[in-house]
Formats: structure tokens, sequence, C-alpha cells
């Protein structure tokens, strides 16, 4: 699918593993890792990542949710990894207001590719943010992703590829579905 100038990408794989110039990281406010795609990332690419993270947590006390944050990818083929915070599912319309996870999630998405271009990387690839241990539910989730780098994408030419690189097959399908309904 192409949006714009950007080639828009969906598959299955193991995030660590992908050449792009930038990976997502779906990491937590804190900035000193966890599970899921966080642990593997800190896994594959070495220390270099953990110390930058603590690095710009002593500056900036974390990431608040919806923001994001890059370091080095360390041993990853990627040159960057850019930590982004997605919220924590809450069931879809409590205190702030109606959904607020969603526009949190579209911040993470927005933030990261913001983050991406500011750094001059053409190709980044993207987990799916906040469908793991924060339980977002999985086809509100890709609407949400895939909306937010085709507007993305169709307001800037800088992108010449955005990934989408699941981890289930199950997630997969969804995305695949949601991509050609858009
Ligand atoms: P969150 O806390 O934002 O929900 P998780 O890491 O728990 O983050 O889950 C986010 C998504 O990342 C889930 O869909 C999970 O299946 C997926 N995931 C876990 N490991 C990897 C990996 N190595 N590559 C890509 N996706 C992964």
């Amino acid at each position: 699918m192409r949006w714009g100038r950007t080639e828009i990408t969906v598959k299955v794989g193991d995030i660590t593993l992908e050449d792009t110039e930038a990976i997502v990281n779906a990491a937590n406010n804190g900035l000193l890792g966890g599970g899921g795609v966080d642990g593997a990332i800190h896994k594959a690419g070495g220390p270099a990542i953990l110390e930058e993270c603590k690095r710009i947590r002593a500056r900036q006390g974390g990431c608040p949710t919806g923001e994001a944050v890059i370091t080095t990818g360390g041993r990853l083929k990627a040159k960057y990894v850019i930590h982004t915070v997605g919220p924590v599912w809450q069931g879809g319309n409590l205190a702030h207001g109606p959904a607020d996870e969603d526009r949190l999630l579209r911040n993470a998405y927005r933030n990261s590719l913001i983050v991406a271009a500011e750094n001059g990387a053409r190709t980044v690839s993207f987990p799916s943010i906040s469908t793991g241990a924060y339980r977002f539910p999985i086809e509100r989730a890709a609407r949400i992703a895939l909306e937010t780098v085709r507007d993305y994408a169709l307001e800037h030419d800088h992108f010449s590829e955005v990934r989408f690189v699941l981890f289930k097959d199950a997630d997969y399908e969804v995305y695949l579905r949601t991509i050609k309904s858009l």
C-alpha cells in the first residue's frame, strides 16, 4: 500500500531483526526496560541502549505516555531505536473524557514518526504498541496505528517506508484486514 511517497508494509516477524533505519519500541514511562518487545529489543541491542535510556531518564525523568525519545540501535541492524509509551487500556472512556487512550495511542505513533524524521531516518518499523501487556483491543489499535501513519504520510513526503511488524499471526491478520479497509 502506498500513501503519498510512503510505502506501508505489514508483515509477521521479530522487530529486532528488521533492517529499517529506525525501529520503534513499546517502552514504559521509566525507560528502564520491561517484558515483551521492550525486553527483546534491549536483549538483542545490548547495553548501549539502556545506558542512553538512563541518561534520558536522568535528564527528563522518563518518557510521558504518548511521547517518544530516541537512542542508538546498539548492536541492532537499525541505527536508531525510538522509545514511545502507549497508554494502558482503561476501558475506552474513563477519567479525562471519552477515549483518552485513543488520543494517547495516536500521539505515540505520531510523535515516533516526528522523532524519526527529525533524526533523518527514512524507513521505520513499528510493533503493535499497547496491545500486549497494556491490553489495548487489537482491532481498535490497528485502526489508530494505520490511520495515524496514513495521515502523516499524506501530509509529509519524508518516509520511503513505514513497516508494521506483528509478532503474532492473528495480529497480522487484523492489521492486513484494516489496511485494506482504509
Ligand atoms: P505494550 O506494553 O505496549 O502492550 P508489549 O511488548 O507487551 O507492549 O506488546 C506489544 C506488542 O509487541 C504485542 O503485540 C506483542 O505481541 C509484540 N511483540 C513482542 N515481542 C515482539 C518482537 N520481538 N517483535 C515484534 N513484536 C513483538
